[in-house]
């Protein structure tokens, strides 16, 4: 379309490295380092929350009313710095720090969250003003920011600075919406008639991420098959007609991964590094995960899971088929931290399958590094995935993804019992624990039984492209697609 340098506030709740629970965080922490690199005027702005330690600088403060109240905004600042090839270069994050909203341990799950989040909004749009950085679009991300495009065009946009600023707003996981109570919309100050069906009203409450998807220029999701699923009943949470009613205006982009944070060449977390051509030194990292994680030293196939213990993730297959697994020659290796049952589950099958199975109850990115390069394969098998970054990871360190073919998993992984030159990993489309069982051992097999052809699909799976290249053009377009909708791009 054009190239023209752009002007880009990107907003999320949670940013790799200060703060991360899943795949919004990594998105976050990376492309905007992508968009940078190609020119455009990128920065970021998050919560600071209590557990955020990094040295940051003050720059400005003011209030901001809610409701009748007013609440002291302080906004910092700091840089991720990064390569670009062999230049250091620093991404600008800001910081919304409130001693009332985000002073406290934990990131989300406080109940007044909803408040934490309104705040949050205003603040971000308050503090452009006051750093006079007017950008082109603001970048939203998720429940948490989707009132910013409200904000924007019931208050903001009638003052000259902010007419001509457009939104993408990007939904990473339509499960979680941020619906509360209607009592909240006063803290908006725009009185009730922004909480009507066609605006943010959902089943009589408010809901922060209906605001994102009728407020924004454009919308997106984080593959193509999600964009299409979540028109449907099936996965729309509900929001299936809104979401149909602006398809044309609706995306799907599929994620990329960071190339400096994620790299089997030069990851220091890991044991030996490798790349195509000392493949078969990952079998040191195997060995390694084995012994950190006090699995007998043995020359199975390992299977890795890595994963939010939640109901998208699709782990009661798993449990339904464990001792179908653990029929076969396996170890498996789990990481996860999340809903109790889960843990528990977890636990349980650990403690019946103690030299097969080991389970790290815990968030841990830095194992999570060398599990991803230490297993043979990673199993996924999602009851939804919008983008998942897991699969991708995986495919990154030579690790073969086993995944249930559903919205980023079946944008990004191509059976290859089915293709077998293009084929990087295994799938299957029904959500049954059959199925899934079917599928791992399609993989055990190949495994077993040819073992040249393993290791020809890790050294394929290596040669992937799965940075952020390709996605943050993608990105541009959209970009600019919405400065279209607000005035003429040159
Ligand atoms: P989601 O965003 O739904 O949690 P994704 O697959 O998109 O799922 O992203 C998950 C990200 O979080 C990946 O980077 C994954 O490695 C990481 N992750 C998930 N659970 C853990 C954990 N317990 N410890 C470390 N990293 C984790």
């Amino acid at each position: 379309m054009t190239d023209k340098k752009l002007k880009i506030l990107f907003v999320s709740a949670e940013v790799s490295p200060f703060a991360k629970t899943g795949g919004l965080a990594d998105v976050a922490g990376s492309l905007p380092r992508a968009l940078s690199n190609s020119g455009n005027d990128v920065r970021v702005v998050m919560p600071r929350y209590k557990s955020i330690k990094s040295t940051m600088h003050y720059v400005t403060d003011f209030s901001i009313s809610m409701d009748n109240t007013k609440e002291t905004c302080i906004v910092r600042d700091t840089e991720i710095e990064y390569k670009n090839g062999e230049e250091i270069k620093g991404l600008p994050v800001y910081f919304i720090d409130s001693y009332r909203y985000f002073d406290r341990d934990g990131i989300y799950c406080h109940p007044d969250d909803g408040d934490r989040f309104i705040f949050f909004c205003k603040a971000v749009l308050e503090m452009l003003l006051k750093i006079n950085f007017q950008p082109d679009v603001i970048h939203c991300n998720d429940w948490h920011t989707g009132p910013i495009c409200m904000l924007l065009e019931e208050y903001y946009r009638k003052q000259s600075f902010y007419t001509n600023i457009s939104t993408v707003y990007t939904i990473h996981n339509l499960e979680y919406q941020g619906n509360f109570s209607p009592g909240i919309v006063r803290l908006f100050n725009l009185g009730y008639d922004i909480f009507n069906p066609d605006k943010t009203e959902f089943y009589g409450q408010f809901s922060f991420m209906k605001a994102g998807i009728v407020y924004s220029d454009i919308i997106n999701t984080v593959s193509e098959m999600y964009a299409k699923e979540i028109q449907t009943p099936q996965y729309g949470e509900k929001l299936e007609g809104l979401l149909s009613k602006r398809a044309h205006d609706l995306f799907g982009i599929v994620n990329g991964i960071s190339y400096e944070q994620f790299d089997p060449e030069k990851d220091q977390w890991i044991v030996k590094n490798y790349n195509t051509a000392t493949y078969s030194d990952k079998k040191e990292n195997k060995q390694a995960i084995q012994k950190e994680m006090s699995l007998p030293l043995e020359d199975v196939p390992v299977i890795g899971l890595i994963s939010r213990l939640s109901g998208q993730k699709g782990l009661n297959l798993i449990i339904e088929q464990i001792d179908n697994i653990m029929k076969h020659d396996v170890q498996f290796i789990l990481l996860g931290t999340g809903d109790e049952y889960y843990e528990n589950e977890f636990k349980s099958i650990e403690n019946r399958y103690p030299d097969k199975v080991a389970f790290y109850a815990g968030f841990n990115a830095t194992l999570a590094q060398r599990i991803y390069a230490g297993v043979d394969m990673f199993l996924m098998p999602s009851r939804f995935e919008p983008c998942g970054l897991g699969q991708i990871i995986s495919l990154r360190y030579g690790t073969i993804p086993v995944v249930r073919a559903t919205g980023g998993l079946a944008d990004t992984v191509i059976d290859y019992d089915y293709d077998r030159v293009n084929g990087n990993g295994f799938s299957f489309k029904e959500f049954s624990s059959e199925e899934m069982l079917k599928t791992l051992e399609r993989a055990l097999e190949l495994y077993n039984e040819d073992q040249e052809a393993w290791n020809k699909l890790v050294v394929k799976t290596l040669q992937l492209d799965c940075s952020w290249n390709k996605p943050a053009h993608k990105y541009m377009d959209l970009y600019y697609l919405a400065i279209g909708k607000r005035r003429p791009v040159k």
